[in-house]
């Protein structure tokens, strides 16, 4: 079967409900939503783990013009954050424009006609002018390269596929990981299970958490006297904007965090063992900073043991260490992230005269603004390369990019039979000016999601939202071919 409607928007999480958003508020409703799960939510869909919520405050991770009065505490559970996106793909009728169970396995660009064609895993093809992908950063689990893991004969699973038919309670538990995940779901499992090992190979820093319980008092003087809320929001977003000036423009502000985290830990562990192994070695910032006011003192529990020796393998029975000690366990859950520098896979985009995205991206994904990239025509990218952020509010940066994908598709509409192309060279000097800053980056000083196998810094942008804001405010033109169809390869 073959549809064509105008704009097609990969993926129903923050991006792609965000850009369905942003457009029928423009008043444009020609588009669909393709979603290959069945329900819409994206990463808070997918991480169901025990102690999943979101780390940031909920009044700040949403929508600004859809503040939500009815959050149950300011750090909202997934099932809420999942709940609120659902609620507005409804007020907004955008659940009868998603196809849900329909994964993109590819998008040619064809430059007699200027359109996309979206091939999806169940055979179908859609033909559109303009494609937007929303398909996230942490969307693929990322399994460790370990030997002998598939040995293992107990059961095993990533985070964000948390089997919940396994039954923890009274089990040797092996956890692989400390990232933001983790610090979540131990403190969740370690009342239930016997014994718990958990693996960190490097430590990281941990913030209080700045969560509290809204209860009814506070949601009813956020519905009745919205300023309440709105104040809530500027002053997490003030302090968020000061903590991103850390880490590349004022690096004074470091130990002011790691001063904070460090009386943390200490406020929380007793033994000096154990919080010589949590203390990290790597300045604040370089990772990605955890908040939790219960991982510490889950740790110091009883049943369980922080192991910090390198894992040398994966046996039938458990986890060995580069030691030799075998850490028995009936269950290992693997929190070791996601596959975050691997933009857009597995999906093959071929874009103007049959270039490959990821040919294009063979030294690291690149992007203009990291919404376009030369040579894609009408393909637009949101949280793409260089839009994460090291604090604050994801929402704000994808906010920030629909406004700018609506400039583009109002300026598509009005030249009808034509496309819209990033000129390389200005992809290219606004690529060598973030990569210039990113080097003076507190990034630099670990390794982590946020880079590729070579050491670019392919994920982070490095400034502020307001920063980002400024620089996408306005679509400017001279930033690009504006061609008829068939001459986008051509036209200078
Ligand atoms: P992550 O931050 O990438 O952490 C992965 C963990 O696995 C790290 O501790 C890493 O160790 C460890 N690891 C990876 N490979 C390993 C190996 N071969 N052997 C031993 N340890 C290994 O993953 P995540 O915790 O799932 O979080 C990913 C991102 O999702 C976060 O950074 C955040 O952006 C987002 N997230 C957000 C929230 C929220 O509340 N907003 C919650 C969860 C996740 P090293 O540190 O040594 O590399």
């Amino acid at each position: 079967m073959t549809t064509s409607p105008s704009i097609v928007i990969i993926g129903t999480g923050f991006g792609g409900i965000g850009m369905a958003l942003e457009l029928t508020r423009a008043g444009i409703d020609d588009f669909i939503l393709l979603e290959r799960g069945g329900d819409v939510g994206g990463v808070w869909r997918e991480n169901t783990y025990p102690g999943a919520e979101c780390d940031v405050p909920s009044p700040l991770y949403s929508y600004s013009f859809e503040p939500n009065p009815s959050w149950s505490k300011r750090c909202a559970p997934q099932a809420e954050i999942q709940r609120y996106l659902r609620g507005l793909a409804g007020k907004y009728g955008l659940l009868g424009r998603i196809r849900f169970e329909s994964e993109v396995t590819a998008a040619e660009f064809d430059d007699a006609t200027g359109t996309w064609t979206v091939r999806l895993a169940d055979g179908d093809v859609l033909r559109a002018g303009i494609v937007v992908s929303a398909v996230g950063q942490l969307s693929r689990p990322a399994l460790p390269e370990l030997p002998g893991l598939e040995t293992f004969t107990g059961a095993a699973f990533h985070s964000a596929e948390w089997d919940h038919a396994v039954d923890l309670r009274g089990k040797k538990v092996a956890v692989i990981g400390t990232g933001a995940s983790a610090v979540q779901f131990v403190p969740a499992i370690q009342p239930d299970v016997a014994a718990l090992t958990v693996f960190q190979r490097s430590a990281t820093w941990i913030l209080p958490k700045p969560d509290t319980d809204y209860g009814p008092v506070r949601r009813a003087l956020f519905e009745r006297v919205p300023p309440v809320l709105l104040a809530e929001r500027l002053a997490w977003w003030t302090l968020c904007e000061t903590v991103s000036l850390s880490i590349v423009d004022i690096p004074a502000i470091r130990p002011i965090v790691s001063r904070i985290s460090t009386r943390h830990l200490e406020r929380q562990v007793a033994d000096p063992v154990l919080r010589a192994k949590l203390t990290p070695d790597a300045p604040p910032g370089c990772k990605r900073g955890l908040f939790s006011n219960d991982y510490f003192p889950a740790l110091a529990r009883p049943n369980v043991h922080l192991e910090t020796t390198g894992i040398a393998e994966i046996t039938p029975t458990g986890v060995r260490t580069a030691d030799g000690t075998l850490h028995e366990a009936d269950v290992i859950i693997y929190g070791t992230g996601f596959k975050g520098t691997e933009f857009l896979w597995p999906m093959s985009v071929t874009g103007s005269g049959g270039r490959k995205l990821h040919d294009e991206w063979a030294g690291g994904a690149r992007a203009f603004k990291g919404i376009t990239v030369p040579g894609f025509p009408n393909l637009f990218l949101l949280y793409g390369p260089n839009t994460n952020l090291g604090a604050g509010s994801i929402v704000h940066i994808i906010e920030s990019q629909t406004r700018y994908i609506r400039q583009a598709v109002e300026l598509l509409r009005r030249c009808p039979g034509h496309v819209l192309d990033a000129r390389p060279e200005v992809e290219a000097a606004y690529d060598a000016e973030i990569q210039g800053r990113l080097d003076r980056s507190v990034w630099n000083f670990c390794t982590s999601w946020y880079r590729n196998a070579a050491g670019r810094i392919t994920n982070n942008w490095p400034g502020t939202v307001t920063g980002y804001r400024r620089v996408t405010r306005r679509l400017n033109l001279a930033d690009y071919r504006l061609a008829p169809a068939a001459r986008a390869e051509s036209q200078e």
